[in-house]
């Protein structure tokens, strides 16, 4: 056997691995992640690597191949965990150890550090007295007197403050500094993103059921908990609670929330308790900005960190906590290969480091509670609000009775009295609308003919700017005046969005404030955090928004949320659209009431008998979950039966073909192999049955045995690796949506 070995931990050397041969005696103690001591170059230094892979293909001449020394004495740092998490990995989304490891890793190159002065005084409070006292009086010396005065007070100034706020010229610096008075000392420093000037005190003190959850969660380390706790009822509270005690005794926290949008407000809470001590890190940051939070972390300089399912991978060497804020969200599913489950991987690593292992929703994804059914993981309940205000109150309008009434409006007879009352009142209102863009697809009133995207398989959308656009490929053309199928001049867009609702309401409430909050309006690095505050500090009286503005955001003076059109996520085609609806609705009417004032929400939908809107109009998970799960088990859909979607892509469709034909003979062929049945559907055209130019087939396969899966994706994998450079092959465990 042999070991692919790496001796410097970064993105960019992954590539440049060694090989060395393991020795028989070794060969049981030698799999990834392990530091082994390796004689290294020319004259055999030896030096410690990390072994990445273990294969028995030897890629060199084997005659010259160098055994490894043994396992390293070194404590292992916290890479090692890491490293050996990406090949958990790989083994189980389907991935190359390669990109798994590019997914943990942060990329390191061309980041320059940040260099930041200060002036230390050099002198004894005595002989600084001296001087200020000789430099009095004499106009000349004015600028040098202020500093030294500044500098017999403080001790060290940053250069900055130096040159700005007290207006001493860097000449005058460099002349004090010359004569030795003062000194002038260059670090490198890390670049803090968090930009908190004036935080509150924190000053809450956990209630009885919070402290009770609290306790419970603290007896039983190790394990993986399910907070289930109905919105406003605190469950951020338990987290800092939670936290603190492990920040106390030296441990580190990690706590992954699912939108960017979220990143402002939960930081200023933590960050009232925390100070300096929590970061975070994402997307929109540059790369010197991330890289500099994940080597506080390492360096123990900062024990919180808030961020994205990436979050996950931070290099704490005391993992103590993992906290998964709103479980349920799509977002901690990666869309990219390896397609991991931030979830799964997070018990994975609170496995390998000790660590606890937190879920909190008011709405749990009914795997994990399923799984806190069957007991795999601790079920806690928070079941009331923490500030004592109670539910919102919850009224459903159907649309159809709307409709008969002669109201083509899409805000509802009941939804515009209630508007107007709050913003008499001077209340704020939330309007949640699932769906972005102006207008859906545009279609042909003559013919029916819908504009589609050329390069994929899917309708265009209609923007404001009179362009329509592919959401999937970014192909934008001019909106065509005539129909492009029948010449007719009756082709207009369809549908509802956030723009054309922010319109409406503009012109139905002509003098209330309103915001928008989609991803056209939050483009920028801040473009949430400025939306958010605005509406924060009462600057607007409106949201109107998509999905981003009903998560976990906290308005106390919101007293009235409008769910638009809460059908609209029951017809995404999968089988989590209830899930997803229910999910949905149940926050949007969270966000109301929070403060003192009672709360109300409001549903308008075609489909008021569809249980899992009577469910969330009570605001009651059970109903849903009682319900969803016996569906669940009539159909075999997860949690019950697990899934794997296996994608084809290629952009010569009969090649592709004959391809998807084969690897469905493979699965056939493998099938003795397998401990249990399994179903396997397709291949099929995917559902988006071509994205830019590329042709999608897909197979369903389902079994109650989740290994069989892994084990198929192990035999596809390792058949058809390289064999095709146009066909691409992709393992998808836990599809959110149809294929
Ligand atoms: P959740 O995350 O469950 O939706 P939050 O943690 O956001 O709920 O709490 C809702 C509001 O109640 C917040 O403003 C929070 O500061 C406040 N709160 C939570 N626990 C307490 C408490 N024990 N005492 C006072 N206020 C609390
Ligand atoms: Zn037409
Ligand atoms: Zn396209």
């Amino acid at each position: 056997m042999f070991a692919n070995i790496i001796v410097d931990i970064s993105h960019e050397k992954l590539d440049r691995t060694f090989q060395y041969a393991i020795p028989k005696k070794l060969e049981d103690k030698v799999f990834p992640g392990v530091c082994v001591d390796i004689p290294f170059g020319k004259g055999n230094r030896v030096i410690t690597g990390f072994v990445l892979e273990v294969t028995d293909k030897c890629e060199f001449d084997i005659s010259k191949i160098k055994d490894l020394l043994g396992i390293s004495k070194k404590a292992a740092p916290v890479e090692a965990r890491l490293i050996s998490l990406a090949w958990w990995i790989k083994q189980n989304y389907g991935s190359t150890m390669n990109k798994a490891l590019k997914t943990l890793l942060p990329a390191k190159q061309k980041i320059s550090k940040v260099l930041v002065k200060h002036v230390h005084l050099n002198l004894s409070e005595d002989e600084t007295k001296q001087m200020i006292y000789e430099l009095s009086g004499k106009d000349r010396f004015i600028a040098r007197k202020r500093l030294l005065e500044e500098l017999l007070e403080k001790k060290v100034l940053p250069y900055d403050i130096i040159t700005g706020k007290l207006n001493v010229s860097a000449s005058v610096i460099k002349g004090l500094a010359d004569k030795g008075i003062v000194r002038i000392v260059t670090k490198e420093n890390y670049r803090n993103p968090v930009k908190i000037s004036n935080s509150k005190a924190y000053d809450i003190v956990l209630n009885e059921e919070q402290q009770k959850v609290c306790d419970e969660i603290w007896m039983e380390p190790g394990k993986v908990h399910l907070l289930h706790g109905i919105t406003g009822s605190g469950k951020t509270e338990v987290y800092i609670e939670l936290i603190s005690r492990v920040v106390e005794r030296g441990g580190q926290a990690i706590v992954l929330i699912p939108e960017i949008a979220l990143t402002y407000q939960t930081l200023t809470r933590f960050f009232a308790k925390f100070g300096d001590r929590v970061t975070y890190i994402h997307s929109r940051q540059s790369a010197g900005e991330k890289y500099d939070q994940l080597e506080r972390a390492k360096a123990g300089d900062v024990d919180v960190m808030i961020g994205p399912r990436s979050a996950l991978f931070t290099p704490f060497a005391n993992l103590e906590l993992i906290i998964i804020d709103e479980e349920h969200e799509n977002a901690y599913k990666s869309e990219n290969v390896p397609k991991y489950h931030a979830r799964e991987v997070a018990k994975k690593r609170a496995e390998t480091d000790g660590a606890t292992l937190v879920l909190g929703s008011a709405t749990p994804s009914v795997e994990s509670f399923y799984k806190a059914q069957k007991g795999e993981y601790i079920l806690h309940k928070l079941s009331a609000r923490a500030k004592g205000s109670s539910l919102p109150d919850v009224e459903v309008v159907d649309l159809r009775e709307e409709l008969k009434r002669g109201n083509k409006n899409i805000i509802s007879v009941r939804l515009d009295e209630l508007i107007r009352q709050r913003l008499e009142r001077k209340e704020q209102i939330m309007l949640f609308i699932n769906r972005r863009g102006y207008a859906g697809f545009v279609s042909c009133r003559s013919c029916g003919h819908v504009l589609k995207c050329p390069h994929c398989d899917v309708s265009l959308t209609y923007h404001n700017d009179g362009k329509v656009k592919c959401h999937y490929c970014g192909y934008e053309v001019e909106n065509p005046k005539t129909c492009p199928e029948c010449g007719s001049k009756y082709i207009g867009k369809f549908g509802t969005g956030t723009q054309k609702i922010e319109e409406a309401v503009k012109k139905l409430y002509p003098n209330a404030r309103v915001l928008r909050m989609d991803m056209d309006t939050t483009s920028g690095k801040d473009g949430h955090t400025e939306i958010l505050s605005q509406f924060a500090n009462r600057e607007a009286d409106i949201l109107v928004g998509t999905q981003m503005i009903v998560k976990g955001h906290d308005f106390p003076y919101v007293t009235l949320v409008g769910v638009l059109a809460a059908d609209l996520s029951l017809y995404s085609g999968d089988y989590t659209a209830a899930e997803k609806t229910f999910q949905l609705i149940t926050q949007a009417a969270g966000r109301a009431g929070r403060g003192n004032a009672k709360g109300c929400a409001l549903i308008q939908t075609y489909n008021p008998e569809e249980t899992s809107i009577i469910a969330a109009s009570k605001q009651d998970y059970n109903m849903f979950y009682e319900n969803e799960i016996r569906y669940r088990k009539l159909l075999g859909y997860p949690p019950i039966m697990e899934f794997l979607v296996i994608l084809l892509t290629g952009t010569n469709e009969e090649l592709l073909d004959k391809r998807a034909k084969d690897v469905a003979q493979t699965i056939n062929e493998s099938e003795n192999s397998l401990e249990d049945v399994i179903t396997v559907i397709g291949p099929t055209k995917a559902n988006i049955s071509k994205i830019n130019d590329v042709y999608r087939r897909v197979f369903y396969l389902k079994s109650t045995n989740y290994v069989d899966l892994v084990r198929i994706k192990d035999i596809l994998e390792c058949k058809y690796e390289g064999s095709e450079k146009d066909i691409g092959l992709y393992f998808d465990f836990s599809p959110l949506s149809k294929y």
